[in-house]
């Protein structure tokens, strides 16, 4: 065997022996709230379709009347001939929802990122990270070839020490606006101010709030109030929008600079027309309806009251996900296992993607679940943490009669 094999063989096993290895489970027809996994239906709550588009009659009607306008590819990238009206208008779209000068779409967030932040920085300059921040900023910010500094989790405090202390002739912080394992919001005004007293610029990775925050869902700027030329704003199209791609908003010189600039942007065929013409479904019946946001809202307090009482926390959390922290690796996969046989999908995240002793499950809801459907989240998580709780004590008295 050539050795590169037998070296990856090796290195496959051992992460088999540290059960780190992941596995694929397969999934049959649409995403929704009852997911048909191998066999067997699931009550599932691990999806980022948080307003359950992903297989709503409007976006899939719009999808096949954009397949019959523009066929099926692209065929070549948007820089040659792979710009098409409908994306053109989908970007007009995106930028008036988020009421930002002008949008640039792009294949994936994960490329956003990748392009965005090497067109803004490079060697000599320097990349500000939140210590939680998505692996897509983390590796946009590496290879730009910028100094690589990061914060703690939401400090800005410690931000600014660091930004005091920076002569670097541009200076960039990169932020998760809704931080994607915990729920929680960053601290975005606090930013801004910061990169404004410190001529610092802001990149918002809004794939959590897209969809989720403001009014109608216009994102996280919108849910703070903010506006500023320092900022440019990255918005997924496959969570809440419920479709695929990227876009990335700002004031209209930077957006025409990474046009121009942003290597993920000019080198890839443009992403299938048909699904812009989803996304424009999408971005009207934000517009138009915003009762999946206020069920959203009934959820989460539905959810949270109904877990306060469980013997772990619930991060604190005001977005669709909800993190359950309790700290045990083999307690989070056991969990996930219990809920599992009753029925129930829910993720059990671990380390190396969470910190250390945060093992977590990973609860995300959808405008598509009903009340009823988390109320049965909740009995099956209160059965569970007794059973929990009578394995315990039979330990310690086992314990102590030994
Ligand atoms: C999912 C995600 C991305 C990547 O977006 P894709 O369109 O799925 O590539 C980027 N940033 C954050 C915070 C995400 O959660």
């Amino acid at each position: 065997m050539p050795e590169l094999l037998t070296e990856i063989r090796d290195q496959l096993a051992a992460l088999q022996e540290q059960k780190l290895l992941r596995k694929r489970r397969i999934v049959d027809g649409p995403q929704g709230p009852l997911l048909d996994v191998e066999g067997r239906q699931y009550l599932a709550f691990c999806s980022n379709d948080y307003l359950g588009l992903a297989n709503h009659p409007a976006l899939r009607a719009a999808a096949q009347a954009g397949l019959d306008q523009y066929g099926v590819g692209a065929s070549a990238s948007a820089l040659i001939s792979g710009h098409t009206s409908v994306v053109e208008e989908l970007e007009l779209a995106l930028a008036a929802f988020t009421g930002l000068p002008r949008a640039l779409h792009f294949s994936t967030g994960y490329m956003a990122n990748m392009g965005t932040i090497p067109a803004l920085v490079g060697p000599g300059d320097i990349v500000f990270s939140d210590r939680l921040n998505h692996a897509c900023l983390i590796d946009g910010a590496r290879l730009s070839g910028a100094q690589f500094r990061v914060y703690p989790h939401a400090d800005v405090a410690r931000l600014e020490q660091l930004l005091a202390k920076s002569e670097h002739p541009r200076k960039l912080v990169v932020t998760d606006a809704v931080f994607s394992m915990d729920g929680d919001i960053a601290p975005l005004p606090e930013l801004l101010a910061l990169c404004e007293k410190y001529d610092a610029w802001l990149l918002v990775d809004d794939a959590h709030g897209f969809g989720v925050l403001g009014p109608q869902g216009r994102g996280s700027l919108a849910h703070f109030g903010l506006q500023s030329q320092r900022i440019l704003y990255m918005g997924t199209l496959g969570k809440a929008a419920g479709v695929a791609g990227a876009f990335v908003a700002g004031d209209a010189l930077l957006i025409e600079w990474l046009l121009q600039c942003a290597r993920t942007y000019v080198f890839t065929t443009a992403s299938p027309p048909m699904l812009a013409s989803a996304l424009l479904a999408a971005v009207r019946l934000m517009q138009e309806e915003d009762w999946r946001q206020q069920h959203l809202r009934t959820l989460i307090a539905r959810l949270r009251s109904g877990l306060a009482s469980l013997p772990w926390p619930l991060l604190p959390s005001e977005t669709p996900v909800q993190a359950l922290i309790v700290e045990d690796n083999q307690l989070a996969l056991d969990l996930m296992a219990g809920l599992r046989e009753q029925g129930i999908w829910v993720p059990a995240i671990r380390p190396p993607t969470v910190p250390k002793g945060t093992a977590r499950l990973r609860i995300s809801l959808s405008a598509a679940h009903s009340i009823e459907q988390v109320d049965q989240l909740v009995s099956a998580l209160h059965a569970l943490a007794e059973n929990h709780a009578d394995a315990d004590s039979r330990r310690i008295a086992r314990s102590i009669v030994e």
